[in-house]
């Protein structure tokens, strides 16, 4: 039996598929929805669909950005000799936050996991020995430190050891298991500053 119109139910759905939205949730934003006043609905759609529409993967760095390069990459008062290997966007914008990191960053989209069956092919990693054979000094991996992170960080490093750049993984200032956008600037620093050559 329908509770509610099928365009409500229809509503709970789309957001129930969210990630941390469960059924109860779900509802709420949909109730909270319908009495939104109509422009403000529709500046909402337009937003997520216009986000979904311009949004595209850098050419170099492969984080997400409304230009064909991102601006990180297209700074040339950065360092980019010095490639940060990072997860996602997310961890990118929490080490960008911090304002202290100079480099450049290669946004792995994902993770090796072998349980979930997710192999290097899978993620970003191809793209980061391409840019290797350009002129690189250091590459930070500062993937989480999850098991999947850990064992991304060492495939990683096994990959590059040869060519001889240097290659260090962020300090375990980051707890184990903690995802990088959920940490404070200060551990993030320290996480950096404190790296280890692998
Ligand atoms: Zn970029």
């Amino acid at each position: 039996m329908e509770y509610y119109s099928k365009h409500i139910s229809k509503l709970m759905e789309e957001f129930s598929r969210l990630p941390g939205i469960g059924p109860k949730s779900a509802q709420r934003l949909a109730f909270h929805v319908i009495n939104m006043p109509e422009d403000r609905v529709e500046q909402l759609a337009s937003a997520i669909v216009e986000a979904k529409k311009n949004i595209q993967y850098c050419k170099v760095c492969h984080t997400l950005t409304d230009q064909e390069v991102c601006p990180i990459c297209s700074d040339p008062s950065r360092n980019h000799k010095q490639i940060m290997v990072v997860e996602n966007s997310r961890d990118l914008a929490a080490y960008e936050k911090t304002d202290k990191f100079q480099g450049v960053y290669h946004v792995l989209h994902g993770a090796i996991s072998p349980m979930m069956g997710v192999g290097p092919d899978d993620i970003k990693l191809k793209e980061l020995i391409q840019r290797l054979q350009g002129d690189v000094d250091e590459v930070i991996i500062a993937t989480n430190s999850s098991l999947e992170g850990e064992t991304t960080a060492m495939y990683i490093s096994k990959l590059i050891k040869p060519t001889g750049i240097t290659v260090s993984r962020i300090a375990s200032g980051v707890p184990v298991g903690g995802d990088l956008e959920y940490i404070d600037e200060v551990t993030l620093l320290r996480a950096l500053e404190g790296r280890v050559t692998l």
